[in-house]
């Protein structure tokens, strides 16, 4: 936690991605466990890991498939990990408040909107964050900034992993094809997760040709309302990382990058692309 990277965030998202790369073989070999298959906290017994010991075990990721198919009413999920899985890189504490109190928050306020809406209720989490500005007008701004933080949030547990995995051949050649390289892909979404002004979220979505961008979005909106589909993103509200890192989103930006799950970034894009 130095101060000695604050005007220069960036360097330190890339000294991560570094590390992730250069590592990235190694860990791809060594993780058994971080299938994306719902109810499948078992299946990797006997698998090695760089941490949490007993409880890493205790995952229970959701699919693709089954966050964009929430129906009302919406429920909290567990952590798909133990809430200090992802120490330091995000501290108990943060994962804690952030899980328990900002998305149940989001949930809570979802279903309080949607309750007297019977005609809302059949409609997935997906349909609402895509169509919210063509419901009823006193619902509209709720579902906008409680569906998108429902879904928001699953989405950012979903993609991060106590065991990150590197991208495979066939995603890094879809990210060579629409980036021209990984590195210039982490840069654009760096580059956006830091200037989002006030709170927000910097995204990896699928637009409806099959190709890959980076999106930024302000307070919790959500790209499926502008017709694309999100694969990876990343929460830059303070409340995700102020309790570690104060001020330094840079910094906090560079941890992400190494905790990301590629092939859980992989299967989502699989399930959009198939949707
Ligand atoms: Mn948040």
């Amino acid at each position: 936690m130095t101060q000695t990277n604050i005007k220069n965030p960036i360097s330190v998202t890339f000294r991560n991605l570094l590390i992730l790369l250069i590592t990235g073989t190694t860990i791809v070999t060594l993780t058994q466990c971080t299938s994306p298959q719902s109810g499948d906290m078992n299946s990797g017994a006997g698998s090695t890991y760089s941490n949490g010991e007993a409880d890493a075990m205790e995952r229970s990721y959701l699919s693709f498939g089954d966050i964009m198919e929430m129906t009302y009413p919406f429920e909290l999920a567990p952590l798909p990990y133990a809430p200090d899985a992802l120490e330091p890189a995000i501290d108990t504490q943060t994962m804690n408040i952030h899980h328990g109190k900002h998305h149940q928050g989001y949930i809570n306020k979802l279903n309080a909107a949607l309750e007297p809406h019977a005609e809302l209720h059949g409609m997935t989490l997906a349909e609402l964050n895509a169509g919210w500005n063509s419901m009823p007008a006193e619902v509209q701004s709720a579902v906008r900034n409680h569906g998108g933080g429902t879904l928001n949030h699953y989405i950012f547990w979903n993609v991060m992993s106590p065991d990150p995995t590197a991208p495979s051949e066939a995603l890094m050649n879809m990210i060579d094809r629409d980036f021209g390289s990984f590195d210039a892909m982490a840069e654009e979404f760096a580059s956006a997760a830091s200037t989002v002004f006030g709170s927000g979220w910097a995204w990896l979505v699928l637009d409806d040709e099959g190709k890959l961008h980076i999106r930024a979005t302000a307070n919790q909106d959500n790209p499926l309302s502008d017709g694309l589909t999100p694969l990876m993103g990343v929460d830059v509200w303070e409340h995700a990382y102020y309790l570690n890192y104060q001020n330094r989103r840079g910094d906090y930006l560079g941890a992400f990058l190494g905790l990301i799950d590629w092939a859980m970034v992989e299967a989502n894009y699989t399930a959009a692309s198939e949707s």
